[in-house]
């Protein structure tokens, strides 16, 4: 079985944007910016804002943290989002999510200028996905069509199914894999907790993509031989963290899977730090 490994093709993405973007600071006087908003305490949001980071330094680009208080006010934090809108120097905008209850994400991710959203979120961008347009694709999904790529594995022609419909990871993911270049155009199948017979669906796929949330959810029963296994979960577990997906047991069925952790985690951060390079060459094209 290939392990299909996230953070060493994360690492390399890195090193040749940060040479990219060598280059880029001397043609035009500065290196791309990311602002990183992080509102509250959570845990798990702190170590990914902590990773971006870290991520951006790396590869060159600026990044401007934003951490605020949980009991900011919504008008506070819009008020934030518009003054990153008008920054010359902010090519990308990142809202840390989830955000404290009483503060309403949906209407802070639809203020973030689309040209600078390098989170795929906004509406504008989420159309541009469905229609086949360019834009900028959210993170995870499309970290996993570059990993795919890196590894020459291509879904056309091929069953895709997709466990998991969420905005930001089930949903994109499948329209992705339907329509992301001449890698992709596989046929695709969603699936999610209302679904019948969902084990002969993953069954019959050729590529499976767990996008749960539930540890160890795919079992060893319900995968093809040979299908090629995505694990998008991070599960919090006694164990530590763990995948969506019995990752020991289907080594011997799957001809090629992502760990957990190091597999799609890391390609989320590289996609980002792509996204914010493209936002830089748009805005100084
Ligand atoms: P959500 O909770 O938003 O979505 C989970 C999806 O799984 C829903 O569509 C839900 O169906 C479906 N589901 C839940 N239970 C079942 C079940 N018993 N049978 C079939 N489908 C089920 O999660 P996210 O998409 O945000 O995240 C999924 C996982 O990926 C999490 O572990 C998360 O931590 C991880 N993640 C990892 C990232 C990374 O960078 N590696 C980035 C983002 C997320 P329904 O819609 O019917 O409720």
């Amino acid at each position: 079985m290939i392990i299909l490994k996230g953070k060493e093709t994360a690492l390399t993405i890195r090193e040749e944007l940060r040479v990219e973007i060598d280059s880029l600071k001397s043609e035009h006087g500065r290196a791309p910016g990311l602002a990183v908003i992080l509102v509250g305490q959570d845990p798990a949001s702190e170590v990914y804002v902590r990773n971006k980071k870290i991520a951006c330094e790396k590869s060159g680009i600026i990044s401007y943290a934003h951490h605020i208080d949980g009991g900011v006010a919504q008008q506070e934090l819009e008020d934030l989002i518009k003054k990153l809108n008008a920054d010359d120097k902010v090519d990308g905008i990142l809202l840390q999510l989830p955000l404290p209850k009483g503060l309403d994400s949906q209407r802070c991710l639809e203020l973030i200028d689309p040209g600078k959203d390098v989170d795929g979120f906004h509406p504008m961008n989420v159309g541009k996905l469905m229609l086949g347009l360019p834009g900028f694709r959210s993170c995870t999904p499309a970290g996993i069509m570059t990993l795919l790529e890196r590894y020459n594995l291509p879904t056309s022609g091929k069953k895709a199914v997709v466990v998991g419909r969420s905005n930001i990871v089930g949903k994109p993911l499948a329209m992705m894999l339907m329509q992301y270049g001449d890698f992709a155009n596989a046929t695709v199948t969603v699936c999610h907790s209302r679904t019948a017979n969902l084990a002969e669906e993953v069954k019959s796929a050729d590529f499976v993509f767990a996008a749960i949330g539930i540890p160890k959810f795919i079992t060893k029963d319900m995968v093809k031989q040979g299908a090629v296994v995505v694990d998008v979960g991070i599960n919090r577990t006694d164990d530590g963290l763990v995948g969506d997906c019995d990752y020991a047991a289907l080594e011997d069925v799957a001809s090629a899977m992502t760990p957990v952790p190091g597999g799609v985690g890391p390609m989320t951060i590289a996609q980002l730090l792509i996204n914010t390079v493209q936002a830089f060459r748009e805005h100084n094209a």
